[in-house]
C-alpha cells in the first residue's frame, strides 16, 4: 500500500482539505447529500480539495451497488471529488477495506506510546461485568466496560483479541464546532473503546481518525448524530500529538411532521437518484439542499457559482430544517425555466422517450416548442408532458381523461367546425394569422374564448392544459391539426 508520512501541525494557511464519507449501505440521502454539498462548496470557494471516502468497514452491509450508486449520484449533481475512486489520488486507496495495513500501524503506534492496548476479554466475561453493574444500580443503563487488560501486558497476541483506546478518565474534552459552537463531553462517560476488531477491521471512530489524519482533513463535516463520536476521535489526536481539524456537525433534515427523514417519510424522496428520474435538474436540488439548513440574508435562488461565492458556516442554523415540497417545487422550476431551450431540449428527450416519443434533440419543432412549455413546467417531466403531444402520431391523440373526453360532445362540435375552417384557410400558419379570424367569429357571436378554446385544446393535444391555444396550433402545425380536429369532430358528433 502507498504509504505518505502523517500530516502534523498544519500551518494555518494549509489549503482547505475536507471529505465526504459516506458508508456504501443503500441508496444515497438527500439529507447526507446536503452535508456533502457544504463540504464541496467549501472546498471550492478556498480552490480547496474534496475527497470522497468510501467507509465499507461494515462488510455484511456494504454491497458495490451501492458504492455504484453513491458515485452516479455525486456524478449526476456534479459534486466532483478531486480524490476518491476512480480518480485515485495521494493517498489512495480510498476504500477503509483495503486500508487496513495502514490502521494496524496506527493502532501498533498507539500500543508502543501506552495510548492503547490489546484485550482478550471474552464476550461472556463482558456480559458477566454488565449484568453485576446493572444489579447493583437497579437495572440502570450507562455501563461502562472495564477491561482487565487495560494495565497488563502479558497476553498471547497470536490469540484473538481486540484493540482498545486507553481512554482518560478526567477531565472532559470539547471542541468549538462551526456551527455548534462550543460543545465538551466529561471523559468519564467514554469507555476504553474498540479501535480494531478481532478480524483486523477498524470499528467507525478509529477508521475515520486515521484517514482524516493521514488525509491531511481540515475541516470534518457530517450529520449531527455523529457529535458523540467527536470526542472519541478528539482523543485519538490529542494522543498521537496531531493538530485537531474543525468539526462542524450539521442538524439533521426532517420531515413535515418534525422527524428525521427517513423512507417512511410520506410523500419525500430520499434517495437522490429519484430525483434524477424524476425530471429534477442539479441545480434545482443543489439550490434547495443549499437552503435547506443555511442562509443568506433572505436569498432563496442562487445559482452553483452564487452559492460558492456565498455559502459559509456562519449561515448554518442549528435547528433541523423541514423539507418543503413546494419551496423544492419553487426552486426547481426556477431553474428549470432559467435553463436555455436548446439545453431542456437534451435534457427532455430521455423523458419523452421514456413516454414512447422518440425526436432528436436537435429537432427545431422541439426546440422552438419548449419556451412556451417551460413557463408552465417544474420538472423535465412536466416538460415532457406538455411536448409529447405535438410529436405523437395524429391517431393517437385521444382525451388523457374523462375530464377532458367531455369537451368533446355536439354542443361543442359548432367550435370545432369553425376552427377547422379557419386552420384550413390560414396561411402561413402562424399563431397571430390564427388569432384574428378566430377572435372575431367569437366576438361576433357572443361565445367566451375559453368555452372555444377547451375542446379545441383538447382536440389538438389530448389533454386540457397547455400553452396558449394558437401558439399551439403553430406547434403541432397545420396538417396535423387538421388531422386531429376532424378526428375530435368526429368523437363530438357521435358522443351521448
Ligand atoms: N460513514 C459515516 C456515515 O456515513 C461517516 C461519518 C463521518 O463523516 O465521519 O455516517
Amino acid at each position: 500500500m502507498r504509504k505518505r508520512a502523517p500530516t502534523f501541525n498544519r500551518s494555518p494557511i494549509m489549503s482547505v482539505r475536507v471529505r465526504f464519507a459516506p458508508s456504501p449501505t443503500g441508496y444515497l440521502h438527500i439529507g447526507g447529500v446536503r452535508t456533502a454539498l457544504y463540504s464541496w462548496l467549501w472546498a471550492r470557494k478556498h480552490g480547496g480539495e474534496f475527497v470522497l471516502r468510501i467507509e465499507d468497514t461494515d462488510a455484511a452491509r456494504s454491497t458495490q451497488e451501492a458504492v455504484d450508486v453513491i458515485l452516479e449520484s455525486m456524478r449526476w449533481l456534479g459534486l466532483d471529488w478531486d480524490e476518491g475512486p476512480e480518480v485515485g489520488g495521494p493517498h489512495a486507496p480510498y476504500f477503509q477495506t483495503e486500508r487496513e495495513a495502514l490502521y494496524a500501524e496506527w493502532a501498533e503506534k498507539l500500543i508502543a506510546s501506552g495510548h492503547a492496548y490489546r484485550c482478550w476479554a471474552t464476550k461472556e466475561e463482558i456480559q458477566a461485568q454488565r449484568e453485576a453493574y446493572e444489579q447493583g444500580r437497579g437495572g440502570k443503563k450507562g455501563f461502562k466496560f472495564r477491561s482487565p487488560w487495560r494495565d497488563r501486558t502479558d497476553g498471547d497476541p497470536s490469540q484473538p483479541h481486540v484493540v482498545r483506546f486507553k481512554a482518560p478518565r478526567e477531565g472532559k474534552t470539547g471542541w468549538t464546532d462551526l456551527v455548534y459552537g462550543d460543545v465538551a463531553y466529561p471523559n468519564k462517560e467514554q469507555q476504553d473503546f474498540v479501535l480494531i476488531r478481532e478480524n483486523g477491521l477498524p470499528l467507525y471512530n478509529f477508521g475515520c481518525f486515521v484517514d482524516d489524519l493521514t488525509m491531511g482533513i481540515t475541516l470534518v463535516t457530517r450529520g449531527d448524530d455523529h457529535l458523540v463520536n467527536t470526542p472519541m476521535q478528539l482523543m485519538l489526536y490529542d494522543a498521537v500529538g496531531a493538530e485537531r481539524p474543525q468539526f462542524a456537525h450539521l442538524p439533521m433534515v426532517l420531515d413535515a411532521s418534525g422527524k428525521k427523514l427517513s423512507k417512511r417519510s410520506p410523500g419525500v424522496g430520499v434517495a437522490v437518484l429519484d430525483y434524477r428520474d424524476g425530471g429534477y435538474l442539479p441545480a434545482g436540488v443543489l439550490n434547495y439542499l443549499a437552503r435547506l439548513g443555511w442562509s443568506h440574508g433572505d436569498e432563496e435562488l442562487f445559482t452553483l457559482e452564487e452559492l460558492i461565492a456565498k455559502f459559509d458556516w456562519k449561515g448554518v442554523g442549528k435547528t433541523g430544517s423541514r423539507w418543503d415540497k413546494k419551496k423544492l417545487a419553487h426552486v426547481q422550476g426556477h431553474h428549470l425555466r432559467s435553463q436555455d431551450d436548446a439545453t431542456l431540449a437534451k435534457l427532455v428527450t430521455p423523458f419523452l422517450a421514456e413516454r414512447g416519443v422518440e425526436v432528436a434533440a436537435d429537432d427545431a419543432r422541439l426546440v422552438n416548442a419548449i419556451a412556451p412549455v417551460k413557463l408552465r413546467a417544474t420538472t423535465l417531466i412536466d416538460l415532457a408532458e406538455g411536448l409529447d403531444y405535438l410529436f405523437r402520431p395524429d391517431a393517437e391523440i385521444a382525451p388523457e381523461n374523462d375530464k377532458a373526453a367531455k369537451h368533446l360532445k355536439p354542443a361543442t362540435a359548432p367550435y370545432l367546425e369553425k376552427v377547422l375552417e379557419v386552420v384550413r384557410a390560414t396561411e402561413p400558419f402562424t399563431a397571430e394569422a390564427l388569432a384574428g379570424p378566430i377572435e372575431s367569429w367569437v366576438e361576433a357571436e357572443e361565445l367566451k374564448m375559453g368555452k372555444v378554446a377547451q375542446p379545441v385544446r383538447v382536440a389538438i393535444t389530448g389533454r386540457t392544459r397547455s400553452p396558449g391555444l394558437f401558439e399551439t396550433l403553430e406547434l403541432v402545425g397545420k396538417e396535423a391539426s387538421i388531422a386531429r380536429l376532424e378526428q375530435a369532430l368526429e368523437r363530438a358528433r357521435a358522443a351521448e
